[in-house]
């Protein structure tokens, strides 16, 4: 299978540099999800190079800038991360760093953010002190 982001067209990357570049997810978790990737086909993080890691980790900052200043909302908190795998739910195997903003009231109970990655252990109870 050919591999999507390989085939983003240059229209669409709306930050581009020598190591990587970004767009917007075609089927986003929210208003203005953005996703990052090197330009190099690689799989996962592990995969990735220390200068492509500064740059993906460097550019959440160019994302958030494009993400504020394309869409109508003002995300009030962002989810940072990647799926490595898939056994952790990646599906693209090319890897990407998504930008989720999210938004008050966006769910319920946002408490646990990426933990909600099992879903029934989001949200977590402090013990009582001994
Ligand atoms: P994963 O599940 O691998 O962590 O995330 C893959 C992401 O790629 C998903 O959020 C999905 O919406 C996005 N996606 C899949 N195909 C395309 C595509 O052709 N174009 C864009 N812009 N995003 C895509
Ligand atoms: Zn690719």
């Amino acid at each position: 299978m050919t591999c999507p982001f390989c085939n983003i067209p240059e229209s669409d990357r709306l930050l581009e540099t020598d190591l990587l570049f970004g767009f917007f997810d075609r089927y986003p978790v929210s208003p203005g999800h953005f996703l990052l990737v090197p330009h190099r086909h690689v799989a996962t993080w592990f995969d990735t190079t220390h200068e492509e890691r500064a740059a993906l980790m460097g550019a959440i900052d160019d994302a958030v800038a494009i993400i504020t200043s394309r869409t109508e909302h003002r995300p009030d908190g962002y989810n940072v991360g990647f799926n490595s795998g898939e056994a952790a739910g990646q599906t693209v195997m090319h890897f990407h760093l998504h930008v989720i903003p999210r938004f008050h009231g966006d769910i319920d109970d946002p408490r646990g953010g990426i933990r909600g990655a099992i879903p029934h252990r989001r949200i977590y109870e402090i013990e009582d002190p001994p």
